[in-house]
């Protein structure tokens, strides 16, 4: 009799056997389906992997699984291969990987299939006579049923204060029926009834571009660099229409939906053909129902962030990533995938082009594209008549600041502002001031659970860690030394905020950071504010930097960019040009030129001198140069093998010991240990936590070895006294 071999979600990095159900016939299982099994004193789904005609282990100690969830596989067999290759280039539990790659539901077991087929309509001879006045909620619901001519999902009518015994009331009165609900289907190819609005005429740059991806053969990746506001967007709409002309789908992947909802409304506005979006605020019900549409073909265009990398195409015509430089597709925590990597990978198995874009791309992409790898497609100017911003620095060396501003800045808000114009204020700090400190003793309030300070917020007054979370009140009086003069030392958004409004009172001043916004709709509202075109002033993060269009902004002022210049991350240079780039970007986009004026104490640094005046490629050119001469990626392949525990020291010692280990044994000749070190901030959230750097010139040889190391890792005693990660290609180095 045969074996399941089943990929389980346990940290463990195997696979297990189980035997077939009862009455099972294993032979005609396919690969990727799910298996419910007993698994300790739980029971669990796994996937299956391969049906095998022996174990490993005696027949006696194999437990039978329970239940065979799916008649065929949920992820097509490529998908699971991509899964599968993922976890273990990124060296994840094999298991959890492949569940990550399913909707949230389907990982619990629920069926592989639509909620909301079943519709309920009223019937055509329903008539509310038939039913008496002292029936309310019947009548409310014939009512409800009555204005859904299309039917009514009963998810719905729950919403609406309906319910299955006030449905099943109706129907057996026979004014109430449910039928079988089909989806519009994709746009079966052609050009007929496929925009919603005609496209832009293209310019030159952008036909180029445009013909270049169309004309692609199958599989062929893009960098698209073009600068912000070269329309890079209507090239992504434009290569789509050809793609939905021939009857196929588009995986479009953004780095975060929520901040940008223009992005997707121009998909919508542009295409009459049913789009999908992949946001954080669906429930798990609509995401699988939106994940099965695209998977059966009736989406034609399917946009989502990072996890939408996994979800399965009928019809694959291309894959697209937009703002390709975001840190925010690499996974931080758990299964550490890039899901951009990965878009590689995919493309080429699904033979489609793929596209990245950016403004800013990263150096690898860069590094990639100047080996050939990837063709690089440039949009050198700004679309229709958007001129590019002039940019310049304000040395704040000499200046007296007032609540972070020079005074040369406000002049120049003013003059924006006197003349109709919106201005962009940014810093990279949430919060009133990121100190508060005694000006009797120099006492600072730190957090106790990390190595840092604690930020001063003020509405609502309180001291919260942004690292951990947590939160105090406010002291009255300095608990060393009793003095009641605590002062905030630095500027945050909610400080700005205000001396913006005491400065310019008789502007509104808008302030967009993570507390402002954490209220639904709350963005909605600033942004639609905005849009009205009125002189404002728009007062925040990086928030503000993520691919939005303010065609009134004419005025970027940035008060404080410079703490990423000197970071002990080799990544901070090319993070902060990317930032300030972007940021820089939102001025001047339509008819009115933009101006940007950045204060900085290090306007002589060359790094930022290069980027100012000759822009983003030019740095970018220069950093990689620099890389190139420091051994630093892309030219080498980095992990990280991170230790923490909650006693200090006791991560890095058990990292020393694991190096000696590993260099007794015989490091391989390309392999390099760097370390261990404590991590830049020791302690984070009351554990102390260190690392050892691990790097290769050559990505296979550091690839192999990393699996035999988590092996290795797997078997050390010690190993069971501190929590280990190994983070593959890592995006932060603290
Ligand atoms: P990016 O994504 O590169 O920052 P967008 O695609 O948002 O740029 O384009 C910036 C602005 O230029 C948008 O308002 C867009 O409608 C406009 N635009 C893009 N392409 C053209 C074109 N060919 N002709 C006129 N306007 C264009
Ligand atoms: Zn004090
Ligand atoms: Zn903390």
């Amino acid at each position: 009799m045969s074996v399941l071999r089943l990929a389980i979600p346990s940290p463990v990095r195997r696979l297990f056997d189980y035997l077939p159900p009862a009455g099972v016939d294993a032979t005609v299982l396919q690969p990727g389906v799910r298996v419910r099994v007993p698994f300790g004193p739980r029971q669990l789904i796994g996937m299956l992997i391969s049906v095998e005609p022996h174990s490993d282990l005696p027949r006696d100690k194999l437990k039978p699984a329970l239940e065979i969830l799916d008649p065929t596989p949920p992820l097509p067999a490529h998908l699971l291969k991509l899964a599968r290759w993922a976890a273990s280039y990124y060296q994840h539990p094999v298991g959890d990987a492949l569940l990550q790659a399913l909707p949230v539901l389907l990982r619990k077991g629920a069926p592989c299939e639509y909620a909301h087929e079943h519709l309920w309509r009223a019937t055509a001879d329903a008539s509310l006579d038939a039913l008496g006045k002292a029936a309310r909620r019947q009548r409310e619901l014939l009512q409800l049923l009555q204005e859904h001519p299309q039917g009514i999902s009963s998810d719905a009518i729950r919403a609406e204060g309906g319910n299955t015994q006030l449905l099943k009331t109706l129907l057996d009165k026979g004014l109430a029926e449910s039928f079988v609900h089909h989806p519009p289907s994709r746009h079966a190819g052609g050009k007929d009834s496929l925009l919603r609005q005609p496209s832009l005429p293209l310019n030159d740059q952008q036909r180029q571009a445009v013909e270049a991806i169309n004309g692609a053969d199958g599989f062929q990746p893009f960098l698209l660099e073009g600068v912000t506001g070269s329309g890079k967007t209507e090239v992504y709409l434009q290569t789509i229409e050809a793609v939905l002309q021939q009857g196929r789908q588009a995986l479009v992947l953004v780095p975060e939906i929520g901040l940008t909802p223009q992005t997707v409304a121009r998909f919508k506005q542009r295409f009459q053909v049913p789009v999908v979006v992949l946001h954080s605020n669906l429930t798990d019900r609509q995401r699988l129902d939106a994940w099965l549409k695209v998977r059966e073909g009736l989406a034609s265009i399917v946009i989502g962030t990072r996890s939408a990398l996994f979800t399965p195409l009928q019809a694959p015509g291309i894959i697209i990533v937009d703002e390709e430089h975001d840190a925010s597709f690499k996974q931080q925590d758990g299964f550490r995938y890039s899901a951009r990597d990965l878009s590689v990978m995919r493309a080429r198995e699904e033979d489609v082009p793929l596209v990245l874009g950016s403004a800013t791309p990263s150096l690898e992409s860069l590094w990639n594209a100047e080996q050939g790898r990837y063709r690089h497609l440039q949009l050198t100017e700004r679309a229709g008549n958007a001129r590019p911003p002039k940019f310049e620095l304000l040395d704040i060396r000499q200046q007296p600041i007032r609540d972070g501003l020079a005074e040369p800045m406000i002049e120049q808000i003013r003059q924006h502002l006197g003349a109709g114009n919106q201005v962009l204020v940014f810093l990279n700090r949430r919060g009133y001031s990121p100190t508060l400190s005694c000006h009797n003793c120099g006492w600072i309030a730190d957090c106790s659970r990390c190595d840092a300070h604690m930020t001063l917020h003020l509405s609502p007054p309180h001291l919260h860690c942004h690292h951990c979370d947590s939160q105090r009140p406010i002291p009255a009086q300095c608990p060393d030394c009793g003095s009641p003069q605590l002062k905030p030392v630095g500027s945050g958004t909610e400080r700005s905020e205000q001396i913006l409004r005491q400065l310019f009172s008789d502007y509104p001043v808008l302030r967009v950071d993570r507390d402002s916004t954490a209220r639904k709709d709350a963005l909605a509202q600033i942004m639609a504010q905005v849009h009205s075109g009125e002189p404002c002033i728009l007062v925040g993060t990086q928030m503000l930097a993520k691919g939005h269009h303010f065609p009134n902004v004419t005025l970027v002022a940035i008060l404080n960019a410079d703490g990423g210049l000197f970071s002990a991350d080799f990544r901070g240079m090319e993070r902060t040009a990317q930032l300030l780039v972007q940021v820089a970007g939102r001025a001047g986009r339509a008819e009115r030129p933009g101006h940007v004026l950045m204060q900085t104490m290090h306007a002589d640094h060359p790094a930022i001198q290069c980027l100012v005046d000759q822009g983003y490629s030019a740095f970018a050119r220069s950093e990689l140069h620099d890389r190139h001469r420091a051994a630093l990626p892309p030219f080498m392949h980095l992990a990280l093998l991170k230790a923490e525990a909650s006693r200090q020291g006791r991560a890095e010692a058990f990292l020393r010991a694991v190096r000696d280990l590993l260099e007794r044994g015989g490091l391989p000749p390309a392999v390099d240990l760097v370390g261990p070190f404590p991590s830049t901030m020791e302690k984070k959230a009351g554990v102390f936590r260190a690392q050892l750097l691990i790097q290769s010139p050559q990505r296979g040889v550091l690839q192999q070895w990393l699996g035999m190391l988590c092996e290795f890792l797997e078997q050390q005693p010690e190993a069971r006294k501190v929590r280990w990660t190994l983070d593959v290609d890592p995006l932060e180095m603290n």
